[in-house]
């Protein structure tokens, strides 16, 4: 097997247009694991982890750019404000993959239990991609992930990275696996209110060959909102039976399956558990704060 070594981004799409077959590795979590197994035997690797342009991120206004080769450490240290991000990051593996798993990692393995990805799709995010030959381009989040493993790159592109607006509203991840650490998500869920454009998101992982939004779940919940004034008051009560019914139409956006990991049962059954506890978090901290304030 040859390992190409780019030291800087532009090295690094030089080899990529010239070896298109090439594999990039970038912390090796997703991609050791194929090779051990004997799932994937690549001829040709290139190393993006010397790669300084990938391994950063800024932000522009409200507008955060995250690089591929940030790590779940590094996004858990230096963007803890960024709450659903962190609690996603913050449940990935053990702190030996959180040091060496990364966002680009975790969007070119494109797996519907990627635990960052239910936090992008939430932000409608756009997956930076950039070639030699075009230079960058942006693909909406889920033009991007086109299938289970399946992404929209093409041969010569790397995933440069991420961007979307911050949200200013409260935000969660929350998972459903076997035990707390170590554990591929059988339900995964990230849920962020955006009171700036008065919308709610709701995001769900492993519920479907791709992530999902529950879109008709999101329109009722913000109508819901308008018609109890919650948007401008985040003191008022919402009415009974607004999240039981929420729930019911984000458990109606997914297509789950029966697996080693949960039955299609199980995961319609977490989904509701799952969506009920975020929008209640949600409710709560703006209330708690209205009160404080
Ligand atoms: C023990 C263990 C526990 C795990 N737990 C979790 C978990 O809880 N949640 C979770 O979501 N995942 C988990 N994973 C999977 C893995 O850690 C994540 O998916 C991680 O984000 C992969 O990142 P990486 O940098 O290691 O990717 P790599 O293995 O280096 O690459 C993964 C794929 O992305 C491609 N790729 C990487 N960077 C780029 C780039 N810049 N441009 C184009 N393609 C690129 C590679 O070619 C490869 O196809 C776990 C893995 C292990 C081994």
């Amino acid at each position: 097997m040859e390992v190409l070594l780019p030291r800087t981004l532009e090295e690094a799409l030089a080899m990529k247009a010239s070896t298109p077959e090439a594999v990039p590795i970038a912390g090796g979590t997703d991609l050791m694991v194929e090779i051990n197994f004997d799932h994937a035997r690549p001829e040709i690797l290139i190393d993006l982890t010397r790669v300084a342009e990938l391994a950063s991120w800024r932000l522009d206004g409200d507008r955060l750019f995250v690089g591929a080769g940030m790590t779940y450490a590094r996004l858990l240290r230096e963007l803890p404000q960024m709450r659903a991000l962190a609690e996603a990051s913050r449940s990935v593996g053990s702190p030996q993959i959180r040091n060496r798993g990364t966002l680009g990692g975790n969007l070119g393995t494109a797996s519907p239990a990627g635990d960052s990805l239910p936090v992008l799709a939430a932000h409608d995010a756009e997956v930076v991609l950039i070639s030699a030959a075009r230079g960058e381009r942006s693909v909406p989040w889920d033009a991007f992930l086109v299938g289970v493993k399946r992404t929209s790159a093409r041969p010569d592109e790397l995933i440069l990275g991420a961007r979307w607006r911050a949200l200013g509203g409260p935000q969660s991840f929350s998972k459903v696996g076997t035990r707390n650490a170590m554990v591929i998500a059988v339900v995964s869920l990230c849920f962020a209110l955006d009171p700036e454009a008065r919308t709610a998101r709701v995001a769900l992982g492993s519920v479907a060959p791709t992530v999902v939004r529950a879109p008709e779940a999101e329109a009722f919940l913000a109508a819901a909102f308008e018609d109890a004034g919650v948007w401008d008051d985040p003191g008022a009560p919402v009415p009974g039976g607004t999240v039981e019914a929420f729930a019911e139409r984000v458990v109606a956006a997914t297509r789950p399956i029966d697996d080693v990991r949960g039955s299609a049962a199980y995961r319609r059954h977490a989904v509701r558990v799952l969506a009920q506890r975020a929008l209640r978090w949600a409710v709560g901290e703006r209330a708690t704060e209205a009160m404080v304030s």
